[in-house]
């Protein structure tokens, strides 16, 4: 396995250095064209205790084995994400991002309504009308400033596709949704595998946002989408482009893609563990599984050993509850 640990570009989720590890199959485990054997990311973030990292690492297993579904599309159109900046700035990532999907952030702490809505008409004018917007507010409004909130921002976007996580519980969620008619995004709320099934039995959501590692796979996604039957938008944990393949092979097996996907976040780090980097071309990545550049260095002894003893602590788990 290959440890690393890559600084990102900005500040995000509070973190400043992402890190994980790679995992390899073994040497027959994907015929592709290569001829190679298939790596998988494992990359919990650190605070994770073995419990909550074990499916992200079936997630990686299930990667380096080859073990994905069939694709049924060649590309998966991606959103370009607007930081919570002002409108000069908003329009100028919109444009330079090229997708035909924007995902802006609201509702930012010791920001305004204003604020909000200046960036989303910023965010109109450089998509176009044709373009659709969606905003996530990370569970940040009460249930009140919720329903209050989303018709004038709705209004502000020229129309919302959706509101992703307007508030942090499943139960508001659900509330907020009875009383707008911009549909609903569950994305905080769906962290473990069984958190889908609640978002459906509250009728909490009219999309779910589904991450390929904490759920456990490609083919566990793919199930849960089954099963929810709800629109899915495939989104990333922040991984490098080893793990966005991961997201990209459950977006491209899925029998229904309506929205664009927000597995374009491969820029928010500042150096990949791949020849060539999964980034979009036209607002869509395609559908290829990136060669891992095998020249990379390890992250310092420190690091690697932390991670191996993470890991061992899975495998210890497993070996406690087998599932
Ligand atoms: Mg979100």
């Amino acid at each position: 396995m290959i440890v690393w640990s890559l600084p990102m570009r900005t500040r995000f989720r509070g973190i400043t250095v992402r890190e994980g590890v790679l995992i390899r199959g073994s040497a027959d485990s994907r015929g592709d064209e290569s001829g190679g054997y298939g790596w998988g990311e494992w990359s919990p973030f650190l605070e994770y205790d073995a419990a909550v990292a074990e499916p992200w690492l079936r997630c990686a297993e299930e990667a380096a084995a080859g073990d994905w579904p069939a694709p049924v599309r060649t590309r998966v159109p991606v959103n370009v994400t607007v930081p919570a900046v002002g409108p000069e700035q908003a329009h100028a990532i919109v444009r330079a991002g090229g997708c035909r999907t924007a995902k802006v952030k609201v509702a930012e702490p010791g920001q305004t309504t204003a604020d909000d809505q200046a960036r989303l008409e910023a965010v109109r004018d450089a998509l176009g009308p044709g373009g659709r917007v969606r905003i996530d507010v990370n569970g940040l409004w009460d249930l009140d400033t919720a329903v209050a909130s989303i018709p004038v921002l709705d209004r502000a976007a020229g129309g919302l596709e959706y509101v992703e996580q307007p508030c942090a519980s499943v139960e508001d969620l659900a509330a907020v949704r009875r009383r707008v008619d911009v549909p609903i995004a569950a994305d905080e709320s769906i962290r473990r595998a069984a958190d889908p099934y609640r978002v459906r039995d509250l009728e909490a959501a009219d999309v779910a946002v589904l991450k390929v590692q904490p759920l456990g796979g490609v083919r566990a996604c793919l199930r849960i989408a089954e099963d929810i039957g709800l629109p899915v938008v495939v989104s990333s944990a922040l991984e490098t482009s080893v793990g966005i393949a991961a997201g990209v092979a459950l977006a491209a097996a899925l029998p229904e893609l309506p929205y664009a996907c927000g597995l374009a976040t491969v820029q928010l780090l500042a150096a990949d563990v791949v020849t060539e980097s999964l980034l979009p071309v036209d607002g869509e990545l395609p559908v290829r599984t990136p060669q891992v550049d095998e020249s990379l260095g390890h992250a310092d002894p420190d690091r690697v050993a932390h991670w191996e003893a993470r890991l061992a602590e899975v495998r210890a788990l497993r070996q406690d509850r087998p599932s």
